[in-house]
Protein backbone atom coordinates (compact mmCIF):
# COMPACT_ATOMS: atom_id res chain seq x y z
CA UNK A 1 0.00 0.00 0.00
CA UNK A 2 1.37 3.98 -0.36
CA UNK A 3 2.14 5.64 2.99
CA UNK A 4 2.16 8.71 4.59
CA UNK A 5 5.43 10.14 6.28
CA UNK A 6 4.71 12.64 8.82
CA UNK A 7 7.48 15.08 8.89
CA UNK A 8 8.78 18.11 11.20
CA UNK A 9 10.76 19.62 13.27
CA UNK A 10 10.98 18.78 17.12
CA UNK A 11 7.96 19.40 19.67
CA UNK A 12 5.66 20.80 16.99
CA UNK A 13 2.96 17.31 17.60
CA UNK A 14 4.11 15.03 15.25
CA UNK A 15 4.01 11.69 17.24
CA UNK A 16 0.39 13.47 19.33
CA UNK A 17 -0.92 14.00 15.40
CA UNK A 18 0.33 10.17 15.19
CA UNK A 19 -1.06 8.73 18.67
CA UNK A 20 -4.29 10.74 17.23
CA UNK A 21 -4.28 9.14 13.77
CA UNK A 22 -3.94 4.95 15.30
CA UNK A 23 -6.13 5.70 18.29
CA UNK A 24 -8.68 6.44 15.73
CA UNK A 25 -7.78 3.18 14.05
CA UNK A 26 -8.53 0.85 17.21
CA UNK A 27 -9.73 -2.50 15.48
CA UNK A 28 -13.57 -0.97 15.73
CA UNK A 29 -16.03 -4.65 14.48
CA UNK A 30 -13.65 -5.61 11.19
CA UNK A 31 -11.65 -2.28 11.04
CA UNK A 32 -8.13 -4.12 9.88
CA UNK A 33 -5.72 -2.17 11.67
CA UNK A 34 -2.44 -3.31 12.28
CA UNK A 35 0.64 -1.70 13.79
CA UNK A 36 3.51 -2.77 11.85
CA UNK A 37 5.79 -0.75 14.11
CA UNK A 38 5.41 1.55 16.62
CA UNK A 39 6.31 4.28 14.19
CA UNK A 40 3.46 2.93 11.59
CA UNK A 41 0.17 2.36 11.66
CA UNK A 42 -2.21 1.58 9.26
CA UNK A 43 -5.70 4.01 9.41
CA UNK A 44 -9.09 3.49 7.57
CA UNK A 45 -9.97 5.76 5.16
CA UNK A 46 -13.59 7.30 6.17
CA UNK A 47 -15.93 6.98 3.42
CA UNK A 48 -19.95 7.78 4.40
CA UNK A 49 -20.73 5.79 1.22
CA UNK A 50 -19.70 2.25 3.01
CA UNK A 51 -22.17 2.80 5.63
CA UNK A 52 -25.23 3.41 3.16
CA UNK A 53 -24.36 0.22 1.15
CA UNK A 54 -24.20 -1.88 4.30
CA UNK A 55 -27.30 -1.10 5.48
CA UNK A 56 -28.89 -1.48 1.54
CA UNK A 57 -27.09 -5.05 1.15
CA UNK A 58 -27.76 -5.94 5.15
CA UNK A 59 -23.70 -6.78 4.93
CA UNK A 60 -22.36 -8.41 7.82
CA UNK A 61 -18.88 -6.90 6.96
CA UNK A 62 -17.58 -3.77 5.93
CA UNK A 63 -13.82 -3.13 5.01
CA UNK A 64 -13.00 0.08 4.59
CA UNK A 65 -9.91 1.31 2.21
CA UNK A 66 -6.52 1.96 4.45
CA UNK A 67 -3.37 4.14 3.50
CA UNK A 68 -0.58 3.57 5.95
CA UNK A 69 1.08 6.51 8.11
CA UNK A 70 4.44 6.85 9.37
CA UNK A 71 5.79 9.12 12.01
CA UNK A 72 9.85 9.97 10.64
CA UNK A 73 10.89 12.10 14.03
CA UNK A 74 14.36 13.47 14.29
CA UNK A 75 14.61 16.65 11.57
CA UNK A 76 16.80 19.09 12.35
CA UNK A 77 18.48 22.29 11.12
CA UNK A 78 21.33 20.58 9.16
CA UNK A 79 20.01 16.98 8.46
CA UNK A 80 21.48 17.42 4.94
CA UNK A 81 24.54 17.68 6.43
CA UNK A 82 23.88 14.64 8.91
CA UNK A 83 23.16 16.57 11.95
CA UNK A 84 20.15 15.03 14.46
CA UNK A 85 19.22 11.61 12.37
CA UNK A 86 20.66 13.15 9.35
CA UNK A 87 20.52 10.54 6.89
CA UNK A 88 18.17 7.87 8.72
CA UNK A 89 15.86 10.41 8.19
CA UNK A 90 16.05 10.98 5.04
CA UNK A 91 16.05 7.67 4.04
CA UNK A 92 12.57 7.44 6.09
CA UNK A 93 11.20 10.28 3.77
CA UNK A 94 12.43 8.69 0.45
CA UNK A 95 10.14 5.26 1.19
CA UNK A 96 7.38 7.54 1.52
CA UNK A 97 4.66 8.31 -0.99
CA UNK A 98 3.56 11.78 0.62
CA UNK A 99 4.85 13.83 2.91
CA UNK A 100 2.89 15.52 5.47
CA UNK A 101 4.47 18.44 6.96
CA UNK A 102 3.09 19.04 10.24
CA UNK A 103 3.55 23.01 11.50
CA UNK A 104 3.15 24.43 15.14
CA UNK A 105 1.04 27.08 15.20
CA UNK A 106 0.13 27.12 18.86
CA UNK A 107 1.90 28.96 21.90
CA UNK A 108 2.87 27.00 24.76
CA UNK A 109 5.10 28.29 27.01
CA UNK A 110 5.87 24.86 28.52
CA UNK A 111 6.82 23.27 25.09
CA UNK A 112 10.35 24.91 23.75
CA UNK A 113 10.32 25.27 20.28
CA UNK A 114 13.86 24.43 18.61
CA UNK A 115 14.25 28.09 17.31
CA UNK A 116 12.79 29.79 20.26
CA UNK A 117 9.97 31.19 18.57
CA UNK A 118 6.74 29.84 16.94
CA UNK A 119 6.90 30.48 13.35
CA UNK A 120 5.27 28.29 11.26
CA UNK A 121 6.81 29.85 7.64
CA UNK A 122 10.32 30.05 8.85
CA UNK A 123 9.84 26.00 10.16
CA UNK A 124 8.35 25.00 7.04
CA UNK A 125 11.48 26.54 5.40
CA UNK A 126 14.07 25.28 7.43
CA UNK A 127 12.63 21.70 6.33
CA UNK A 128 12.25 22.18 2.41
CA UNK A 129 15.76 23.68 2.67
CA UNK A 130 17.18 20.38 4.05
CA UNK A 131 14.88 18.37 1.97
CA UNK A 132 16.24 20.28 -1.07
CA UNK A 133 19.81 20.31 -0.10
CA UNK A 134 19.48 16.63 0.73
CA UNK A 135 18.20 16.46 -3.41
CA UNK A 136 20.88 18.69 -4.60
CA UNK A 137 23.39 16.37 -3.20
CA UNK A 138 22.37 12.94 -4.20
CA UNK A 139 21.33 14.34 -8.00
CA UNK A 140 24.66 16.24 -8.62
CA UNK A 141 26.50 13.23 -7.33
CA UNK A 142 24.26 11.09 -9.29
CA UNK A 143 25.10 13.66 -12.61
CA UNK A 144 28.66 13.71 -12.17
CA UNK A 145 28.76 10.07 -12.27
CA UNK A 146 26.36 10.07 -15.47
CA UNK A 147 27.98 12.39 -17.76
CA UNK A 148 30.80 9.66 -18.71
CA UNK A 149 27.90 7.75 -19.80
CA UNK A 150 26.22 9.94 -21.39
CA UNK A 151 29.19 11.09 -23.92
CA UNK A 152 27.95 8.16 -25.92
CA UNK A 153 24.73 9.20 -27.78
CA UNK A 154 22.23 6.47 -26.71
CA UNK A 155 18.73 7.38 -26.51
CA UNK A 156 18.87 7.17 -22.80
CA UNK A 157 21.40 9.28 -22.60
CA UNK A 158 18.86 11.34 -24.79
CA UNK A 159 16.33 11.90 -22.69
CA UNK A 160 17.85 11.49 -19.37
CA UNK A 161 20.30 14.28 -19.92
CA UNK A 162 18.15 17.39 -20.18
CA UNK A 163 15.87 15.97 -17.87
CA UNK A 164 18.62 16.01 -14.94
CA UNK A 165 19.99 18.96 -15.74
CA UNK A 166 16.71 20.83 -15.93
CA UNK A 167 15.88 19.57 -12.61
CA UNK A 168 19.21 20.26 -11.43
CA UNK A 169 19.26 23.83 -12.32
CA UNK A 170 15.80 23.91 -10.68
CA UNK A 171 17.17 22.72 -7.48
CA UNK A 172 19.97 25.16 -7.33
CA UNK A 173 17.35 28.07 -8.19
CA UNK A 174 15.62 26.78 -5.01
CA UNK A 175 12.65 25.10 -6.66
CA UNK A 176 11.41 21.65 -4.97
CA UNK A 177 11.41 19.22 -8.03
CA UNK A 178 7.58 19.12 -7.83
CA UNK A 179 7.91 22.55 -9.38
CA UNK A 180 10.37 21.51 -12.14
CA UNK A 181 8.68 19.75 -15.28
CA UNK A 182 10.33 17.31 -17.57
CA UNK A 183 9.97 15.53 -20.63
CA UNK A 184 7.25 12.97 -19.39
CA UNK A 185 9.77 10.50 -21.52
CA UNK A 186 12.17 10.70 -18.61
CA UNK A 187 9.27 10.43 -16.02
CA UNK A 188 10.11 6.64 -15.07
CA UNK A 189 14.36 7.73 -15.25
CA UNK A 190 13.02 10.65 -12.99
CA UNK A 191 11.04 8.53 -10.26
CA UNK A 192 14.35 6.10 -9.85
CA UNK A 193 15.99 9.37 -8.73
CA UNK A 194 13.88 9.39 -5.69
CA UNK A 195 13.98 12.97 -4.61
CA UNK A 196 12.18 13.67 -1.65
CA UNK A 197 10.87 17.15 -3.05
CA UNK A 198 9.25 15.41 -6.42
CA UNK A 199 6.79 13.89 -3.79
CA UNK A 200 3.29 15.03 -3.16
CA UNK A 201 3.41 17.18 0.07
CA UNK A 202 0.17 18.21 2.39
CA UNK A 203 0.43 20.88 5.31
CA UNK A 204 -1.10 20.41 8.39
CA UNK A 205 -0.94 23.63 11.25
CA UNK A 206 -1.54 22.31 14.50
CA UNK A 207 -2.73 25.18 16.59
CA UNK A 208 -4.78 25.53 19.53
CA UNK A 209 -8.40 24.54 19.53
CA UNK A 210 -9.42 28.03 19.96
CA UNK A 211 -8.11 28.66 16.23
CA UNK A 212 -9.91 25.94 14.69
CA UNK A 213 -12.73 28.18 13.66
CA UNK A 214 -10.64 31.81 13.92
CA UNK A 215 -7.22 31.50 12.51
CA UNK A 216 -4.47 33.85 13.36
CA UNK A 217 -2.32 36.05 11.99
CA UNK A 218 0.65 33.48 12.06
CA UNK A 219 -1.96 31.02 10.62
CA UNK A 220 -3.03 33.03 7.97
CA UNK A 221 0.39 33.78 6.93
CA UNK A 222 1.27 29.98 6.79
CA UNK A 223 -2.01 29.69 4.44
CA UNK A 224 -0.92 32.34 1.93
CA UNK A 225 3.13 30.61 2.07
CA UNK A 226 1.01 27.38 1.40
CA UNK A 227 -1.20 28.84 -1.58
CA UNK A 228 1.87 29.84 -3.06
CA UNK A 229 3.12 26.28 -3.11
CA UNK A 230 -0.02 25.17 -4.93
CA UNK A 231 -0.62 23.50 -1.55
CA UNK A 232 -3.48 22.50 0.61
CA UNK A 233 -3.43 23.42 4.14
CA UNK A 234 -5.30 21.70 7.16
CA UNK A 235 -5.64 23.55 10.53
CA UNK A 236 -5.07 21.00 13.20
CA UNK A 237 -5.69 20.72 16.89
CA UNK A 238 -3.25 17.60 17.20
CA UNK A 239 -3.71 17.45 21.07
CA UNK A 240 -7.53 17.56 21.18
CA UNK A 241 -8.01 15.08 18.12
CA UNK A 242 -5.85 12.83 20.95
CA UNK A 243 -8.36 13.12 22.64
CA UNK A 244 -11.44 13.12 21.19
CA UNK A 245 -9.86 9.54 19.04
CA UNK A 246 -9.66 8.03 22.53
CA UNK A 247 -13.67 8.52 22.49
CA UNK A 248 -16.26 5.93 21.72
CA UNK A 249 -17.28 6.36 17.84
CA UNK A 250 -20.79 7.10 18.18
CA UNK A 251 -19.66 10.05 20.82
CA UNK A 252 -17.44 11.09 18.49
CA UNK A 253 -19.77 12.38 16.14
CA UNK A 254 -22.08 14.09 18.81
CA UNK A 255 -18.72 16.13 20.43
CA UNK A 256 -17.66 17.07 16.75
CA UNK A 257 -21.45 18.50 16.22
CA UNK A 258 -21.63 20.01 19.49
CA UNK A 259 -18.50 22.39 18.81
CA UNK A 260 -19.94 22.77 15.07
CA UNK A 261 -17.63 20.79 13.10
CA UNK A 262 -19.02 18.75 10.86
CA UNK A 263 -15.69 16.76 10.84
CA UNK A 264 -12.53 16.03 12.47
CA UNK A 265 -9.50 17.31 11.17
CA UNK A 266 -7.88 13.66 10.98
CA UNK A 267 -10.81 13.09 9.49
CA UNK A 268 -9.69 15.89 6.61
CA UNK A 269 -6.28 14.94 6.71
CA UNK A 270 -6.56 11.13 5.80
CA UNK A 271 -9.01 11.97 3.19
CA UNK A 272 -6.74 14.61 1.84
CA UNK A 273 -3.73 11.99 2.07
CA UNK A 274 -5.91 9.62 0.08
CA UNK A 275 -6.59 11.73 -2.44
CA UNK A 276 -2.57 13.34 -2.63
CA UNK A 277 -1.63 9.90 -3.22
CA UNK A 278 -4.14 9.69 -6.58
CA UNK A 279 -6.05 7.21 -5.52
CA UNK A 280 -9.73 6.89 -6.02
CA UNK A 281 -12.19 4.27 -4.24
CA UNK A 282 -14.26 1.49 -6.03
CA UNK A 283 -16.77 -0.38 -4.06
CA UNK A 284 -17.40 -3.76 -3.93
CA UNK A 285 -20.93 -5.15 -2.57
CA UNK A 286 -23.05 -8.17 -1.65
CA UNK A 287 -24.52 -9.81 1.57
CA UNK A 288 -21.15 -10.79 2.54
CA UNK A 289 -19.08 -7.87 2.18
CA UNK A 290 -19.15 -4.18 1.45
CA UNK A 291 -15.43 -3.23 0.66
CA UNK A 292 -13.82 -0.07 -0.78
CA UNK A 293 -11.03 -0.80 -2.46
CA UNK A 294 -7.84 1.86 -3.56
CA UNK A 295 -6.25 1.78 -7.19
CA UNK A 296 -4.54 4.88 -8.58
CA UNK A 297 -6.41 6.75 -11.29
CA UNK A 298 -6.41 5.40 -14.38
CA UNK A 299 -6.49 1.96 -13.41
CA UNK A 300 -8.15 -0.37 -16.29
CA UNK A 301 -11.15 -2.65 -14.81
CA UNK A 302 -8.77 -6.24 -14.95
CA UNK A 303 -6.42 -4.44 -12.55
CA UNK A 304 -8.58 -3.05 -10.37
CA UNK A 305 -10.17 -6.62 -10.26
CA UNK A 306 -6.36 -8.11 -9.76
CA UNK A 307 -6.76 -5.92 -6.30
CA UNK A 308 -9.10 -8.64 -5.07
CA UNK A 309 -7.91 -11.77 -7.02
CA UNK A 310 -5.10 -12.21 -9.30
CA UNK A 311 -7.52 -15.10 -10.93
CA UNK A 312 -10.06 -12.65 -11.82
CA UNK A 313 -7.52 -10.43 -13.92
CA UNK A 314 -6.47 -13.81 -15.73
CA UNK A 315 -9.61 -14.92 -16.26
CA UNK A 316 -11.31 -11.26 -16.84
CA UNK A 317 -14.88 -11.47 -18.92
CA UNK A 318 -16.42 -8.39 -17.88
CA UNK A 319 -17.30 -5.43 -15.38
CA UNK A 320 -20.94 -4.85 -14.38
CA UNK A 321 -20.82 -1.95 -13.36
CA UNK A 322 -23.18 0.55 -11.08
CA UNK A 323 -22.70 4.34 -10.25
CA UNK A 324 -22.61 4.61 -6.15
CA UNK A 325 -24.94 7.56 -6.30
CA UNK A 326 -27.70 5.70 -8.45
CA UNK A 327 -27.73 3.07 -5.58
CA UNK A 328 -28.16 5.88 -3.05
CA UNK A 329 -30.87 7.65 -4.89
CA UNK A 330 -32.98 5.02 -6.38
CA UNK A 331 -32.23 2.50 -2.64
CA UNK A 332 -31.55 -0.64 -4.07
CA UNK A 333 -29.06 -2.65 -6.76
CA UNK A 334 -32.97 -3.96 -8.42
CA UNK A 335 -34.37 -0.55 -8.95
CA UNK A 336 -30.95 0.73 -10.48
CA UNK A 337 -31.11 -2.43 -12.96
CA UNK A 338 -34.86 -2.07 -13.89
CA UNK A 339 -33.65 1.52 -14.71
CA UNK A 340 -31.31 0.24 -17.08
CA UNK A 341 -28.45 1.99 -15.00
CA UNK A 342 -26.15 -0.93 -15.06
CA UNK A 343 -23.19 -1.04 -17.48
CA UNK A 344 -21.18 -3.74 -18.77
CA UNK A 345 -17.47 -2.58 -19.36
CA UNK A 346 -14.39 -4.45 -21.35
CA UNK A 347 -10.84 -4.97 -20.67
CA UNK A 348 -10.25 -1.22 -21.47
CA UNK A 349 -12.82 0.29 -18.71
CA UNK A 350 -11.07 2.64 -16.68
CA UNK A 351 -12.68 2.89 -13.35
CA UNK A 352 -13.71 5.36 -11.90
CA UNK A 353 -14.25 7.02 -7.87
CA UNK A 354 -17.55 5.56 -6.94
CA UNK A 355 -17.89 2.74 -9.28
CA UNK A 356 -20.09 -0.59 -7.72
CA UNK A 357 -18.26 -3.23 -9.41
CA UNK A 358 -18.80 -6.74 -9.84
CA UNK A 359 -16.23 -8.86 -12.03
CA UNK A 360 -17.02 -11.54 -14.83
CA UNK A 361 -14.45 -14.10 -15.18
CA UNK A 362 -13.42 -17.85 -16.16
CA UNK A 363 -12.02 -19.98 -13.68
P1 LIG B 1 6.96 15.90 18.18
O1 LIG B 1 8.31 16.08 18.78
O2 LIG B 1 6.78 16.76 16.97
O3 LIG B 1 6.57 14.49 17.94
O4 LIG B 1 5.95 16.55 19.25
P2 LIG B 1 5.01 15.81 20.31
O5 LIG B 1 3.81 15.25 19.66
O6 LIG B 1 5.82 14.89 21.16
O7 LIG B 1 4.54 17.07 21.15
C1 LIG B 1 5.47 17.85 21.89
C2 LIG B 1 4.73 18.48 23.06
O8 LIG B 1 3.74 19.41 22.57
C3 LIG B 1 3.97 17.46 23.89
O9 LIG B 1 4.10 17.83 25.23
C4 LIG B 1 2.52 17.62 23.43
O10 LIG B 1 1.61 17.29 24.44
C5 LIG B 1 2.45 19.08 23.08
N1 LIG B 1 1.45 19.36 22.05
C6 LIG B 1 1.21 18.69 20.90
N2 LIG B 1 0.19 19.24 20.21
C7 LIG B 1 -0.23 20.29 20.94
C8 LIG B 1 -1.27 21.26 20.77
O11 LIG B 1 -2.03 21.26 19.79
N3 LIG B 1 -1.38 22.22 21.78
C9 LIG B 1 -0.56 22.25 22.86
N4 LIG B 1 -0.71 23.20 23.77
N5 LIG B 1 0.40 21.33 23.05
C10 LIG B 1 0.58 20.37 22.12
Amino acid sequence: GLSCGIVGLPNVGKSTLFNALTASAVPVANYPFCTIDPHSGIVPVPDPRLARLSAMYSTRKTVPATVEFVDIAGLVKGASQGEGLGNQFLGHIRSVDLVVHVLRGFDDGEITHVHGEVNPVSDLEVIETELLLADLSSLSGRVQKLEKQWKTATKEAEVQRPAFLAILSGLEAGKPGRAISTDPLANSFRKGLGLLTDKPALYVANVAETELRAPSERVRSLEKAIAGRGGVLIPICAKWEAEIAELPEEERATFLQELGLDRSGLDRLVTEGYRSLGLVTFLTAGEVEVRAWPVPQGTTAPKAAAEIHSDIERGFIRAEVMRYEDLDRLGSEKAVKEKGLLRLEGKEYIIQDGDVVYFRFNV
